[in-house]
């Protein structure tokens, strides 16, 4: 409503503005003929010596092209000597126009009334430069009067057409927009109920499209993460049910059986490592939570790589013996890349545990750092048993474990590498995996390298 009240505006002041226009054209070019032919009988007057009745009757008769509705001569006092409609002569006639033509000047007035053009106009009789009289002229015209009705009548025509078309459009247009609009409310609400699954048909190819398509992909995503939330929950409810269904019974067996010292101890203990399971279990979920939400709010610092990887490897040393596991560190020293330590200490960390934990006995777990191009990259290669080639797409999903027996009885939880891969793409990282059954595995993690002001120590 508010476009059709402009448009409406606007072809109205377009309106009046033609029709002022053209009444003006007609009035310049009547003001000009009327004038003229007032001057041209002054001409024939001004030769006259004597100015009476007889005299500008006579001079009047002989001017034939004057064709006017009245035609009035005054002396200079005003008094009328001649006047083509009535009997006038000898009274006086004191217009407005003639008394201006009396004081020198050439007027001429109109007015416009119905179709009927009212114009006036006067001009003074010089004899040898002194004013004698005036010529006083009337003509309404029906012609030129009726030709500006009817143009002004068909401008208003199109105007009002204009308006009809334009309201007409305008509100098509709008309940089509309106109702487009109503679709994709209609949409949101029924998302805000919870039902991610559906999905708005704009149709068209507007941008009201664009914005059902951006929608549909928004609301994909929504039914996405909403899968992946409850998938969380589920799992890790899953996950954690399992030690507290152990400690459980555990617990009932040592309270219902009459049991020996000895054995209450071993199942005590088992309680204490199931509960140790438990807290390291949380731990890493925490990490992981930890890994996909926050860290950007902490301030990233450009680090060389190799002390983070001996700091590891100092950290899981007893580990590495334990197992007979030793270690080939091949570290380029001025690798440095932007994370936060901690990140790069949680990846590393992760990688070597694994490399400890699934590697055979006496085995080896090498670890390359260099540069490649504008990467850094660390590789950690095990010589253990190797990952089944249909589990390598799943081994970053959370508590995703090949082996579920021996990753529990090595305290793997299946979220170590979730939280690595979440940390690697989250620092614009990538890492891949190549692995032979019963020969090894190596993970390569690449970064952006930055080149760090201080040298490497
Ligand atoms: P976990 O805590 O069980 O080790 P991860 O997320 O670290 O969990 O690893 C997921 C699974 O991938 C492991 O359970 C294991 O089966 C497999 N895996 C990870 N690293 C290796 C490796 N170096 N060699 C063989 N298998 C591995």
């Amino acid at each position: 409503m508010t476009y059709v009240a402009i448009t409406f505006v606007f072809l109205l002041v377009l309106n009046v503005y033609c029709s002022a226009a053209c009444q003006n054209l007609f009035y310049e070019s009547k003001k000009s003929s009327m004038i003229e032919k007032c001057l041209l009988a002054a001409d024939e007057i001004s030769t006259l010596e004597v100015l009476n009745t007889s005299t500008v009757s006579a001079v009047m008769g002989q001017i034939e092209s004057l064709k006017a509705t009245r035609l009035l001569v005054t002396d200079q006092t005003g008094c009328t000597l001649y006047d083509s409609s009535t009997a006038t002569a000898g009274s006086y006639a004191l217009f407005p126009e003639i008394l201006s033509a009396l004081d020198g000047n050439d007027v001429c007035s109109w007015r416009y009334q119905n179709g009927i053009i009212d114009s006036r106009a006067a001009t003074p009789v010089y004899y040898f430069g002194t004013i004698v009289g005036c010529v006083y002229m009337t003509d309404y015209d029906t012609t030129q009067g009726g030709l500006i009705q009817s143009l002004q009548r068909t401008i208003l025509v199109i105007t009002l057409l204009l308006e009809i078309i334009v309201a007409i459009f305008s509100i098509a247009f709008s309940n089509t927009f309106s109702r487009r609009l109503n679709r994709i409310m209609a949409s949101m609400r029924i998302i805000r109920e919870g039902d991610y699954s559906h999905k708005v048909n704009m149709g068209g190819s507007d941008e009201l499209t664009c914005l059902g398509n951006e929608f549909n992909e928004l609301t994909e995503r929504l039914q996405t993460s909403e899968q992946k939330r409850s998938r969380f929950v589920s799992d890790a409810s899953h996950e954690l049910k399992t030690p507290l269904a152990s400690i459980k019974l555990l617990t009932d067996s040592i309270l219902q059986y009459d049991m020996d010292l000895e054995t209450t101890r071993e199942f005590v203990s088992d309680i204490g490592n199931e509960a140790e399971r438990l807290n390291r279990m949380t731990e890493k979920l925490l990490c992981l939570t930890r890994a996909e939400g926050a860290g950007a709010q902490q301030e990233m610092e450009i680090i060389f790589m190799a002390p983070t990887v001996r700091r590891v490897a100092r950290m899981l040393k007893s580990n590495a013996l334990q197992a007979g596991i030793t270690f080939d560190l091949q570290l380029a020293e001025d690798t440095s890349i932007l994370i936060l330590e901690d990140d790069l200490y949680q990846i590393v960390f992760n990688l070597m545990e694994n490399g400890i934990k699934y590697n055979h006995a006496g085995g080896r777990l090498t670890i390359r750092l260099r540069r490649e191009e504008d990467n850094a990259v660390l590789e950690v290669s095990d010589t253990g048993m190797g990952i089944p080639e249909e589990a390598i797409d799943h081994i970053f999903e959370r508590f995703y474990r090949v082996d579920k027996a021996r990753s529990r009885q090595t305290g793997g939880s299946g979220l170590g590498l979730a939280i690595v891969r979440s940390i690697v793409q989250r620092n614009r990282g990538t890492i891949t995996v190549t692995s032979t059954l019963g020969k090894g595995t190596t993970f390569v993690v690449s970064f952006p390298a930055f080149d760090a002001e201080v040298d490497p120590v």
